[in-house]
């Protein structure tokens, strides 16, 4: 997706207004609205790079996103750990999901989390919309702006 220019990729076509936060290099958007997961959310560039042709000021900035985004999903009820995650499809811009492993599931650590959310049971729009709340609060504790209110 992307791959022809910012005119036809969904992620610069989608309004950051629509992000749960973003400041002026990156952006925080939920993943789905269906998951059985206290909290999945994809950290990304606003620009179309990947991770070998990233700038030098985005990579500076790199390990701080990942850790205000990791911390953030930590601020919601039940989170156990955060796993990042960077697969590479499918998209012009560099990706990071963070998939957050609800506490007590430890049947779910590594590589079973994404294998197994889809048997969890869902995570009602209520507790979703005020887990969402949380991340673009702590984000934006930081910088940058919380869309998610
Ligand atoms: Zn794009």
């Amino acid at each position: 997706m992307g791959e022809s220019g910012p005119e036809d990729c969904p992620v610069c076509r989608k309004p950051v207004t629509e992000s749960l936060w973003a400041d002026e290099h990156w952006r925080v958007d939920p993943i789905g609205t269906d998951s059985g997961l206290p909290a999945a959310v994809m950290l990304q560039p606003r620009g179309h790079h990947d991770l070998a042709d990233l700038p030098a000021e985005r990579s500076a900035e790199l390990g701080p996103m990942l850790r205000r985004a990791e911390r953030a999903v930590r601020a919601v009820d039940g989170v156990a750990r955060v796993h990042i995650n960077r697969w590479g499809d499918t998209s012009a811009h560099l990706h990071f999901w963070l998939l957050a492993r609800p506490a007590g599931l430890l049947q779910l650590h590594g590589t079973f989390l994404p294998l197994w959310e889809e048997l969890l049971p869902r995570v009602p729009d209520a507790e979703r919309r005020e887990a969402h709340r949380r991340i673009a609060a702590a984000l934006a504790t930081e910088g940058g702006t919380a869309h998610a209110t």
